[in-house]
């Protein structure tokens, strides 16, 4: 009886989503807390599913992975010069963080043009986004490196495929049919994880960006930050510092519900610091795009 819930319950989800999904991301963006309820539902059911887990083959992952990527960046509109070279940045910073991983996927790097987005997500296959609200946060490379090294984390230790073989399991999809398997919402890779396995991205993000060469200073200063802001648009304890548009402040709600305390995130990050004997005196990099318009972009 529980199964067929739990069914039920992902399976009104993924309508819900399929309505967002046709809706833009105008409507995403507006309904950002519903997405997160509705995500939150599904972790709770699925965490009820019995998983006779069969993995799925890095082929195939690539080629969903690709498949859901494909689709997503079909919706964005163009990116202008500015747009291109800070993904660029981010792919190289990404590449370099990448090159420590045990798992050795095409990695790809994608910027999500919209300032509003306070956020990155990453799917199989080796895709990760990241929201220009996020990046206009940042104040270091080595920030960068930790939120790259994070969800690159989420696809080394298989937590991305994995909800496509808890999805194949729900709804009985063929593990072969991969076109199938593309289909299923993006919703369920944008809003965060399960508590551990978020822990286990941080932990190990942390140290991914420490061996590409950054300082773990990185870390402590955004989750430093991502405690004020918390504190600041999430409980009103303080005065906001700055000023978010309204749509930016559901996505930041957004993501502190999808994600463990910055709170605890921040005592984790100083207890591997500790053990591991992370460098933090590195001089930190500054965050810092380079782009040339040329006559024919102007
Ligand atoms: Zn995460």
């Amino acid at each position: 009886m529980k199964q067929v819930l739990a069914l039920a319950a992902v399976l009104v989800v993924a309508g819900v989503a399929l309505y967002y999904a046709q809706h833009k991301r105008h409507a995403d963006a507006v309904s950002a807390n519903a997405v997160i309820d509705m995500a939150a539902d599904w972790q709770r059911d699925v965490s009820r599913v019995p998983l006779r887990v069969t993995r799925i083959s890095d082929e195939k992952e690539q080629v969903i992975g690709d498949e859901l990527a494909r689709q997503y960046e079909s919706e964005e509109s163009a990116k202008g010069p500015e747009e291109r070279a800070t993904e660029h940045y981010i792919e190289r910073i990404g590449k370099r963080v990448a090159g420590h991983a045990q798992r050795k996927s095409t990695w790809r790097f994608h910027l999500i043009a919209d300032a509003n987005l306070i956020n990155a997500f990453a799917l199989p296959g080796g895709h990760v986004f990241v929201g220009q609200g996020l990046l206009d946060r940042i104040t270091s490379e080595d920030e960068l490196a930790f939120v790259l090294g994070h969800e690159i984390e989420h696809i080394d230790h298989y937590h991305a495929v994995e909800r496509v073989q808890i999805e194949a399991q729900l709804k009985e999809l063929n593990l072969d049919a991969v076109a199938a398997l593309a289909q299923i919402p993006i919703t369920l890779w944008q809003t965060g994880y399960s508590k551990d396995e978020e822990m286990e991205a941080d932990r190990e993000g942390l140290r991914l960006a420490s061996a590409a060469g950054y300082s773990a200073t990185g870390a402590v200063n955004l989750l430093e930050r991502w405690t004020r802001l918390r504190r600041e648009y999430v409980i009103h304890a303080e005065t906001p510092t700055e000023e978010l548009s309204q749509l930016a402040i559901d996505s930041l709600q957004g993501y502190f519900r999808s994600h463990p305390l910055p709170s605890e995130r921040l005592a984790q990050a100083n207890e591997v610091i500790a053990h591991d004997h992370l460098s933090t005196n590195r001089p930190l990099k500054p965050f810092h795009v380079e782009y040339e318009i040329t006559a024919s972009q102007r």
